[in-house]
């Protein structure tokens, strides 16, 4: 009797904590599940990418997915030269990975293929339409004074993310322990990344920070 009035009480005392801590990743959740609007896009986080690291055999897949606040500090498309040129100078860094990630020497890894693309929201077709709007019912009164403001405006509505998807082969991932994020250096409007890594024996996520920069791979490889 005595031990499930106990085993009760724990739940009880567990069942609280946890789900209301689950409700509460729901809330704050970045990820898929909440794509209902957006699915590309879902609501990110200035400041804060994702990183995923998947190990299969001698196979390494990694993907990241990062604001464009974060990686050229504006997520409107590019309009000017210099905007251009930030964004094809931010696509080339991410091609190379060891401006991204640096992984333990002895795992003997090497990149296979990297490719980078940059989604840029709800920018042309719909803004159009939206502008033409505004200046329908806006239009007669007040000429062109708030340029400022429009601009601002806009720029809030529009969000871009980077993803950058890369394969490589390593001749003894079993030594792949480390991995270090020279990202925050590189990339100063980078925050924090929250690191998922799936390995043969285990999964699990880490949250890396400008400050951290560096996961410890003990136990998932
Ligand atoms: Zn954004």
């Amino acid at each position: 009797m005595k031990r499930y009035f106990v085993a009760g009480l724990m739940c009880l005392m567990f069942a609280g904590p946890a789900f209301s801590k689950d409700n509460h990743k729901h809330k704050h959740g970045h990820k898929h599940k909440h794509g209902e609007k957006h699915r590309q896009l879902s609501a990110h986080e200035h400041g804060s990418g994702s990183f995923n690291v998947a190990i299969e055999g001698n196979k390494v897949a990694m993907e990241l997915e990062a604001p464009g606040a974060d990686i050229v500090g504006f997520e409107h498309k590019a309009r000017t030269k210099k905007q251009k040129v930030a964004i094809a100078k931010a696509k080339a860094k991410l091609k190379k990975l060891a401006n991204v990630v640096t992984l333990s020497d002895a795992a003997g890894c090497e990149l296979e293929k990297a490719s980078i693309e940059l989604h840029i929201e709800g920018e042309d077709a719909h803004d159009h339409g939206k502008k033409k709007k505004a200046k329908h019912s806006h239009g007669h009164k007040h000429k062109h004074g708030h340029k400022h403001g429009k601009k601002k405006a806009k720029a809030e509505e529009t969000h871009s993310e980077f993803h950058a998807e890369y394969q490589l082969t390593c001749s003894s991932p079993e030594k792949l322990v480390e991995i270090a994020f020279p990202y925050f250096k590189n990339f100063k409007g980078a925050e924090e990344l929250e690191v998922s890594v799936a390995g043969p024996k285990s999964q699990k996520k880490f949250e890396v920070e400008r400050k951290t920069g560096k996961i410890d791979l003990g136990g998932i490889i």
